[in-house]
């Protein structure tokens, strides 16, 4: 008899689901899927409340879903990775499981804790299969003519894109199987979990593709134009279901070339984020230090970073005097998520205006963002701090009010996030006046610093370091 155990991580869905689908193959075998809470482990890897509420919302649509085909979903908690490795020793003697599923990880303390329980499971005649998931296609598949891993994006892209033919087409659900070994009423529902964010983001499959589709059907045409203004929410927002896997990428790749024929710039700009998302996979998969809290470029490891609590508080709480980047901020502390052009601007202004140590912002983003995501967060950070592959050059500093004015040319964005500016013209809102602002008794604080002389210091400090080759 062959008895399966799907172990759900970050792949929290029914439809196009690897692992699932393999477990199911056999229309005999018997399935049961775990999904296992490691309250430890999250603290260590700075995963805050919001992301792990999110996660935890959408168990209980997902329990009744697998319930439907037959498929019994266990939540258990355990501190944390270390224990998991003696838990499903310990399931797959007491359910006689023959095989284990799961989806392949690439940071480097889930390949341990994988291969730790490879190793504890193989005791008890069980096999662990691994399939890949989380990109449209995997690491170590796009590699130069050298076999070596690109580290600039636009050849990467372009050897990704010649690849793209060979991803698999999204599948639907497995079929129901005709029995489970566990009494499907009697296994016990998760935990209850408030959903803070449901007005934002409803949790669960259903949700995310319904937001897919609206996507696509209303706003991919448009998307080239409209991602780069936060206030016209043109982007997909997609990215909390594609973290937590409500969502997979092929159904977005699919969907996409569906759509391709309606507007061709939408879809191909659209296309080029999800190549953002793989390549940082990639970059964290080949380059394991990133994983580490180390810079992509070593060398940028030796800048005199500042580590100052105070000021960095001023930023965590949206109080820089900057209005875009406070509003950014607060947006984050608003609705666990911010607006990619938003996620730019702070994350420069943090490591190049106040030279604040980046990794401190890459923490503080990992711990408020519903879609905090080591990789693609990792990736932004060291892009936007200059100590990244393929990171904007660290002379281009990025003006916090020129960005406002671009991005956000009639100040409704920041009316919105910053309401006590909200009285402010197009034209004062970006850079507001302190004197106008005593005479109309508006409690907003001053910038606090003079960007001309920021940019003049964090360029120092690079050429300070000769850094003007990239290292891998
Ligand atoms: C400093 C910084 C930190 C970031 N941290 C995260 C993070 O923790 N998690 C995360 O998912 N994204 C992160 N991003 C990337 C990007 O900001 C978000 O993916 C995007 O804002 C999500 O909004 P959306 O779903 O509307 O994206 P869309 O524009 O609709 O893009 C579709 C999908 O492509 C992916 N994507 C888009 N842009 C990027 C990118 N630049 N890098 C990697 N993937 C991308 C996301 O999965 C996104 O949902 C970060 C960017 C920066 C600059």
């Amino acid at each position: 008899m062959r008895r399966c155990l799907v172990w759900l991580r970050h792949d929290l869905r029914t439809l196009d689901h690897p692992a699932l689908q393999a477990a199911c193959a056999d229309p005999e075998s018997e399935v049961v899927a775990v999904y296992l809470r490691t309250p430890r482990q999250w603290a260590l890897h700075d995963l805050g409340t919001a992301r792990i509420e999110f996660e935890q919302a959408c168990l209980p649509s997902l329990q009744a879903d697998l319930a439907r085909l037959n498929i019994a979903l266990v939540v258990a908690e355990v501190e944390d990775d270390t224990q998991i490795p003696a838990w499903m020793a310990r399931h797959v003697v007491a359910w006689s499981i023959t095989h284990l599923y799961a989806h392949r990880a690439h940071e480097i303390d889930e390949q341990r804790r994988d291969a730790a329980v490879a190793a504890a499971v193989a005791g008890h005649a069980c096999h662990l299969h691994l399939l890949d998931d989380v990109c449209l296609v995997p690491p170590g598949r796009v590699l130069t003519r050298e076999g070596r891993p690109y580290i600039v994006f636009t050849p990467f892209k372009r050897a990704w894109l010649s690849l793209l033919a060979t991803v698999p087409a999204a599948s639907g659900a497995p079929p129901p199987r005709r029995a489970c070994f566990l009494d499907l009423d009697a296994v016990a529902a998760p935990p209850a979990c408030a959903e803070a964010w449901v007005r934002f983001w409803p949790a669960g499959e259903a949700a995310a593709l319904a937001r897919l589709e609206q996507f696509i059907a209303t706003d991919l045409s448009g998307y080239a134009e409209s991602r780069d203004h936060p206030e016209s929410d043109g982007s997909s927002r997609l990215s909390p279901y594609l973290a937590i896997g409500n969502l997979s990428v092929r159904q977005c790749l699919q969907a996409v070339q569906r759509s391709a024929g309606v507007d061709g710039r939408g879809a191909a700009s659209w296309l080029n984020e999800l190549c953002w998302r793989d390549f940082y996979r990639h970059i964290l998969a080949a380059f394991p230090r990133v994983c580490r809290h180390q810079a992509f470029l070593r060398a940028t490891d030796a800048l005199p970073w500042r580590h100052d609590a105070v000021d960095f508080a001023r930023w965590c709480e949206g109080r820089t005097g900057f209005p875009i980047v406070d509003a950014g901020l607060r947006q984050l502390r608003e609705q666990a998520w911010m607006h990619n052009r938003l996620r730019m601007i702070c994350a420069s202004f943090l490591a190049k205006d106040m030279f604040i140590d980046w990794r401190w912002g890459e923490r503080h983003f990992m711990r408020h963002l519903l879609d905090a995501d080591i990789a693609a967060n990792n990736g932004g950070w060291q892009w936007c701090a200059s100590t990244g592959n393929d990171a904007v050059p660290y002379f281009r500093v990025f003006n916090p009010v020129l960005q406002s004015r671009r991005f956000d040319p009639q100040g409704d964005f920041i009316r919105r996030y910053v309401p006590e500016l909200a009285s402010l013209d197009a034209r004062s809102i970006h850079a507001p006046d302190a004197a106008m602002l005593r005479a109309r008794g508006i409690d907003y604080p001053p910038p606090m610093l003079d960007h001309a002389q920021a940019r003049t210091r964090v360029i120092a400090h690079f050429r300070a370091l000769r850094l003007l080759q990239t290292e891998a």
